[in-house]
């Protein structure tokens, strides 16, 4: 983390200085955000990274969320948790699934199938976790809460109408308060975060399609006493007659989730009309565990609640001009709980168009950059309900004989990339290159996450993960891989590099602004930290920074000998490779380092000139 970059500033760095307008609620803003779940909260805390962007959150409840909901946190959100600076808390606070087991019915009755890893290795440095959704809800408040407009959510906003219209704020919402009255508030863009009943999509215009059938699904956080062996692991339980179960280990050593599939509703029909009791809940999960006993204790939270298979014809409004309105995660798409996906998929949207936003609105991108969000996350939320069917059916099916078996653990595993979403990819765009120069970075998938690796740093030999330096800034990072022999001197290929970018780096850059403040350069060198000197770097390398002109000594690595991110990620150790990274840590294109026209032409596609 740099700080003290425009003087020194005492107490905590993560604050950022508050502006005079702090913690006001203007009528007008650039976004408003309808919802507070993990999808608004995601937008909103990578709008309140940049002081200049005015924001609200207009949340219906009265208060923020204290229990219940999803709790799964695939290593990819991790990996976002820490570009907004979170992840370390969430890492302290939260379950860590490890192994996963299989349980089935056999002569002798119900017995453990198989045991495997969850994660494989090297998928991500991150794990796989469970944490209450409440809990994150509360990380992001504060990550919010600590911007420079200091924003809260405006609780008690129940959302009514939406309009589009003309002029600077062509949005105008209108909320109903708790004592009855109305308030409205206009805006650039409004998101429609507002979960699976959105009335921003009503607005907009569109419906969730899909399958009709609706599966009912029952949920119980429990504390509680047994003799089941695996009631510390993932554990997915299938009975000959009396249906199946997941079983979730929760945070905090005790607390513990029980996923029961139930019926399929009629046509019509709500989850709310079947009555479903915890008591109801904790027999059928006792009757599935048999013969185990389950004594359960405490019934912390429990809900029944329905899932359709359905995903939005467009997550914008694009039908109407140039998108105003968006929606993100349950509002454009429903699946079930079984692949963990709701809260994760949800937040990847947010993500995914919060740094656009950002860039059309500080006057960097073209406004067609946010047609791309639509584009990129209706086409995975396709995937995701294809593939949480297959799920459902396999995990409902009875299991008939060992091929069965082998398929449904054989599925898991095969998907268990999938599940911790690091397989989204995103076709080729405006924003996303092809595949033309891959080989010179083989592990380094051109339209998937930036896959980190271990590096050291040069100026103070500290050992840290490459990806660690993707913040949630809005920068785009130029990684430079250096070919074998260069050590950054004049007339080699990265000091050339750096000659040819300067131009293009200034003519993206605001005047008076750093050099590395929309494209950010780095260097990653194949040499030994210690053979190489940080003052022999080229200044690009080295840029002067923040009202004091400082230098910045972050942007020069080495590879780690004990764990080489050029053997890792097979990077062309004789060629090296230019990974150009988006905002959001997805690797936009793989080039040569000689390619510094072919990246003008790609940012020329969607970037304004100052
Ligand atoms: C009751 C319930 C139980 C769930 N249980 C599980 C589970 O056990 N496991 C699992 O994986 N997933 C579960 N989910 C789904 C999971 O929580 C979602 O996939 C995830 O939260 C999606 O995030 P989101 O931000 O898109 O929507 P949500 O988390 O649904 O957030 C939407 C927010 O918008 C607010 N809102 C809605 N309408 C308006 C309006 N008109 N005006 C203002 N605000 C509005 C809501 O109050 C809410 O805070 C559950 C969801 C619900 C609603």
């Amino acid at each position: 983390m740099q700080y003290h970059q425009d003087g020194f500033r005492p107490g905590d760095p993560a604050l950022a200085p508050a502006q005079e307008e702090a913690g006001s609620a203007p009528e007008a803003v650039d976004v408003l955000v309808v919802g507070s779940g993990p999808a608004g909260l995601t937008l909103a805390a990578q709008l309140s990274r940049f002081p200049e962007i005015s924001f609200r959150i207009a949340e219906r409840r009265e208060g923020p969320l204290l229990m219940g909901q999803a709790d799964g946190l695939a290593c990819r959100s991790l990996e976002m948790f820490q570009a907004f600076g979170f992840a370390e808390r969430v890492l302290k606070e939260s379950y860590w699934v490890n192994e996963v087991s299989f349980w089935r019915p056999g002569p002798e009755g119900l017995h453990r199938a198989d045991r495997i890893r969850d994660v494989e290795e090297d998928l991500s440095e991150m794990p796989h976790v469970i944490l209450s959704q409440a809990r994150l809800h509360d990380f992001y408040l504060e990550l919010i809460a600590s911007g420079a407009r200091r924003v809260t959510p405006d609780y008690g906003h129940e959302l009514i109408s939406v309009l589009r219209g003309e002029g600077t704020h062509p949005v105008t919402a209108t909320f109903r308060l708790p004592d009855g009255s109305e308030s409205q508030i206009r805006a650039r863009y409004l998101v429609g975060c507002d979960g699976a009943r959105s009335r921003v999509r009503g607005a907009m215009g569109h419906s969730l399609k899909g399958e009709a059938a609706r599966q009912l699904w029952g949920v119980m956080d429990i504390l509680a006493v047994t003799d089941f062996p695996d009631i510390r692991l993932k554990a997915a339980i299938q009975t000959e007659d009396r249906g199946a179960m997941l079983i979730i280990p929760r945070e905090g050593g005790h607390l513990v989730r029980m996923y029961m599939e139930l019926d399929q509703l009629a046509e019509g029909e709500r989850a709310a009309d079947r009555a479903v009791t915890p008591d109801l809940l904790v027999a059928r999960a006792q009757s599935i565990l048999a013969p185990y006993n389950l004594e359960v204790r405490e019934v912390v939270w429990s809900s029944a609640y329905e899932i359709g298979q359905r995903v939005c014809d467009a997550f914008d409004d694009r039908d109407q001009g140039p998108p105003r309105l968006f929606i993100a995660g349950d509002a454009c798409h429903t699946h079930s709980p079984k692949a963990g996906q709701g809260m994760n998929v949800s937040m990847a949207d947010a993500y995914n168009l919060g740094w656009k936003l950002a860039a059309v609105l500080r006057g960097q991108a073209e406004e067609n950059l946010l047609l791309t969000y639509s584009d990129e996350r209706r086409a995975k939320a396709k995937e995701l309900i294809d593939f949480d069917r297959d799920m459902a059916r396999l995990f409902a099916a009875k299991p008939k004989g060992k091929a069965e078996e082998a398929q449904f653990q054989h599925y898991f595993k095969k998907h268990a990339r999938y599940t911790a979403g690091v397989e989204t990819r995103y076709d080729a765009s405006l924003i996303c290159g092809l595949e033309t120069d891959q080989t010179l970075a083989s592990g380094q998938i051109v339209g998937m996450r930036f896959h980190s690796a271990p590096v050291i740093r040069l100026a103070d030999a500290r050992p840290l993960q490459l990806g660690h330096i993707l913040l949630a800034d809005g920068r785009w990072r130029l990684l430079a891989f250096a070919p074998k022999g260069d050590e950054g001197a004049a007339g080699g290929v990265v000091a050339s590099l750096c000659d040819a970018l300067q131009p293009l780096i200034a003519r993206f850059t605001p005047e008076g602004a750093d050099s590395d403040s929309l494209l950010d350069l780095r260097a990653i060198f194949q040499e030994e930290h210690r053979s190489l000197e940080i003052t022999r770097m080229p200044p690009l390398l080295r840029p002067r920074v923040g009202r004091l002109g400082l230098t910045d000594y972050e942007k020069v690595f080495c590879a780690d000998p004990a764990d080489d991110i050029f053997d890792r990620r097979g990077i062309d150790r004789a060629r090296g490779a230019l990974v150009v990274v988006r905002p959001d840590g997805y690797v936009a294109q793989v080039l040569p380092l000689t390619a510094t026209d072919r990246l003008a032409e790609f940012f020329e596609g969607f970037m304004r000139r100052p």
